[in-house]
């Protein structure tokens, strides 16, 4: 990259117009989810014995023969080859970030030297891709050689282009999970087993609770040519380097400012893509830093939402290009202006639609939304390290703790009125309940006015809010697979949801009445998960030590963060609720530090490239023309008056040294520490060392390069600088 071509790729970027994107005639409610399979098109295409069983598979998780499987596929392949499909893939969520694919075309061989177009259940319901290039942290060594991937049939498949994808899940030969979804699935099962029961004592008409995700997905836009001047963008995802621009976000400015032109038009194109994809985008605006913006569909079952949030990252990556822009989804691209993150709004409800987690309007249901709330409180108190496990990365962990996301402590901010709910609950003893008579219930469970939602006080530096009818986990990072918090969430909320069902049953069994009981638990829980529930600022160093006096989980090192999926209390919950074996979280935390290892080991070589190849040579050559200049200056002033004139250069040519040694030596110890590193055997411990030696070398290093950005002539300058980042569109 040389400075004139700096030049030219940040004034083409000025210059560019916004992309023609042409709008559907229709209504989005005519063309929402024309690309997918849905229950509607089933009906349509599936002969009605075989629509019924499908809709007894997905609802109530009823068991795939193949014969009727057969026949799902042959509707299925007439609605796809109708849009123009001729491949199928099995669409899978490895371990490793994003999603999967392996296609195949939908010919087969007529048997009359021709082909025609065949689609059998078998290719619908399993495949075998080659797995062996997926990470899988040993298990399949451990275990067998091969995976498969299953067909999802709880998640509609969908038509991109010309591909007919099914969402799968994928796993080894012996059930053991090599993804995401597959535990996601058990989780919700478990969750939902654990909520009905809760569920059925209070409305026993209940048969099923689901679990709910509404994610809020943050990113960035970059210019396309931009970002291709900036190898360590395209190569990490951030900049390694780069000085603040003078203006940022000091001015607030941006925020629910208006949309640039261009990046409406690519937000409509999205929007209008996302939508025939049944995904139901709903909110759009720009972020607090400059070029960021959000993007919120309406929330949905928890895996289907899952899906559509894979699905949309894909899709925002791929629409970006088109209008000459690259979407940045990594957690903190640059340095000084906030990070993005993907705010998981979740709950639960119930098959009769009741919101688990939303007041009601009688003293029964406000019962309920207390239990709800308070087993959810307990989950986070006795998981918070989990949790906080569950969202870490080496790319998140640039963001958590930092001035604008969530802590690295998790807590719970519950607002005023809440507060003063539980608190009063806590308060009343068993004699102030007033169980009148057998039939009428008075229970003292003060009003919960319906305002709550709206009147929500919003505090945004809790990592896992209440907000009304649901809570938030903010903590999840932008580039994230939602599953993995959801996976820990909903698993916790099960086992406290079960715990509780137990302590409940037992005190009814001994005579005390239902309703009574159910009191009696939540006060002992209020009191219990206490040290959780924090309503101060987050970010605060007076709470980072009260954290610790609660018994919190303070550690910000993220694979040290990572053993908590190996504690006792994770272990026990994981193997009671069925979602993970204990050689499942071994394999998944050696992948877990393997991936924390190679991301700051490209960002260490990236980096070093990048200060040895552009940084230095093009210090060294302003530097001497620095030093020409003084010395021609001395050629025409006698001595004394040219050092005089001089000096400011001078000052520079010394600075540029300077900073220039540092940055030469200290690419050679970083050079050195990741050799170091590099020989430990043990991924943990690799892990470590590299989040303990090499990763603050990255920080100490800029430090010096971008104050060198701020010496050398602009001109001469080889990387796109933070204001043409960052406010060219
Ligand atoms: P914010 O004020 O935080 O931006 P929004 O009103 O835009 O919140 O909603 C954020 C997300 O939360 C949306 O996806 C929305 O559908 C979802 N949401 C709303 N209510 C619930 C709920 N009860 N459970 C789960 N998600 C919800
Ligand atoms: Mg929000």
């Amino acid at each position: 990259m040389s400075a004139t071509l700096r030049f030219n790729v940040v004034g083409a970027a000025f210059k560019k117009q916004p992309v023609e994107v042409a709008t559907p005639k229709e209504r989005p409610s005519e063309f929402f989810a024309k690309y997918v399979f849905t229950r509607d098109k089933m009906y349509k295409y599936l002969p009605a014995d075989i629509y019924a069983k499908m809709v007894d598979v997905m609802d109530n998780g009823a068991t795939l023969d193949l014969q009727t499987a057969d026949a799902v596929a042959e509707g299925m392949k007439q609605w796809a080859i109708s849009l123009g499909a001729t491949h199928i893939t099995h669409w899978f969520q490895p371990l490793t970030e994003g999603t999967a694919e392996k296609h195949d075309g939908l010919i087969e061989y007529d048997g009359k030297g021709g082909v025609l177009e065949e689609f059998t259940g078998k290719q619908l319901v399993q495949q075998e891709p080659d797995a062996s290039s997926f990470p899988s942290g040993g298990i399949r060594s451990i275990f067998e050689a091969r995976g498969y991937s299953a067909w999802d049939p709880a998640s509609p498949v969908f038509i991109i282009g010309d591909t007919l994808m099914i969402p799968t899940i994928f796993i080894s030969y012996t059930g053991v999970a090599l993804d995401y979804k597959a535990p996601l699935k058990k989780a919700l099962h478990a969750v939902d087993k654990a909520a009905t029961s809760v569920a059925q004592l209070f409305y026993p008409e209940v048969k099923k609770v689901m679990s709910n995700l509404g994610w809020e997905q943050e990113y960035f836009l970059v210019d396309e040519d931009i970002y291709a001047a900036r190898p360590d963008l395209i190569m990490t995802g951030r900049t390694l380097m780069g000085h603040d621009s003078a203006k940022n976000q000091q001015m607030d400015d941006h925020y629910f400012g208006a949309i640039p032109e261009r990046v409406a038009a690519f937000m409509r194109d999205l929007e209008i893509q996302a939508l025939e994809l049944g995904i139901p985008c709903k909110t759009r605006h720009n972020e607090v830093a400059p070029n960021q913006f959000e993007l919120a569909p309406i929330y949905e079952e928890t895996n289907v939402a899952v899906d559509h949030n894979m699905l949309m990252m894909m899709l925002m990556r791929k629409v970006a290009r088109k209008h000459g822009f690259r979407c940045l989804l990594h957690e903190k691209p640059f340095a000084g202006v906030n990070g993005s993150g993907k705010h998981n709004n979740w709950s639960l409800a119930t098959d009769t639609g009741v919101l688990l987690h939303a007041p009601g309007k009688t003293p029964l249901d406000n019962l309920r939304f207390v239990t709800f709330i308070v087993e959810t409180l307990m989950a986070v108190w006795r998981h918070n390290g989990l949790l906080k496990a569950s969202i870490v990365s080496a790319t998140n962990a640039h963001r958590l703790g930092a001035n604008e996301a969530p802590p690295a402590i998790i807590s719970s901010f519950l607002g005023k009125q809440l507060t003063e709910v539980l608190e009063h609950l806590e308060k009343t003893t068993d004699s102030e309940i007033a169980l009148s008579g057998k039939k009428e219930l008075h229970l003292d469970i003060p009003q919960i006015p319906e305002l709550l939602i709206d009147n929500t006080d919003r505090n945004r530096t809790s990592p896992f809010a209440f907000t009304g009818n649901r809570f938030e986990f903010r903590a999840v990072g932008s580039e994230a697979n939602c599953a993995s918090a959801m996976i820990a969430l909903n698993a916790a909320v099960a086992e406290a949801l079960t715990d509780f069902h137990d302590r409940v049953s037992a005190l009814t069994l001994a005579g005390t009445d239902t309703h009574a009981a159910i009191l009696k638990v939540v006060r002992e829980d209020i009191r219990a998960c206490k040290p959780i529930h924090f309503e101060g600022n987050g970010y605060s160093d007076e709470w980072r030590e009260e954290a610790t006096r609660r018994g919190l989980d303070t550690e910000a090192s993220c694979p040290l963060v990572i053993d908590r999926y190996l504690d006792k209390s994770s272990v026990d919950m994981f193997g009671r609720m069925n979602v993970f074996s204990i050689d499942e979280l071994h394999a998944r935390n050696e992948i877990k530090w393997e991936t924390y290892t190679k991301k700051v080991q490209i960002e260490a070589r990236i980096f070093g490239d990048l200060c040895l190849n552009h940084i230095i040579p093009v210090a060294t050559r302003y530097q001497s023309v620095l030093i020409d200049n003084v010395h021609k200056l001395s050629s025409i002033f006698p001595p004394e008056q040219a050092q005089s004139i001089a000096a400011n250069n001078l000052s520079l040519i010394q600075q540029i040294s300077e900073h220039s040694n540092y940055i030469s030596a200290h690419v050679a110890e970083l050079i050195e520490a990741r050799r170091v590193a590099n020989r430990i055997a043990s991924e943990r411990d690799k892990a470590i060392a590299y989040h303990d030696t090499v990763a603050p070398m990255l920080e100490s290093i800029r430090y010096h390069v971008d104050k060198l950005e701020l010496i050398v002539d602009d001109e001469m300058w080889p990387l796109p600088k933070y204001r043409e980042m960052l406010f060219v569109r």
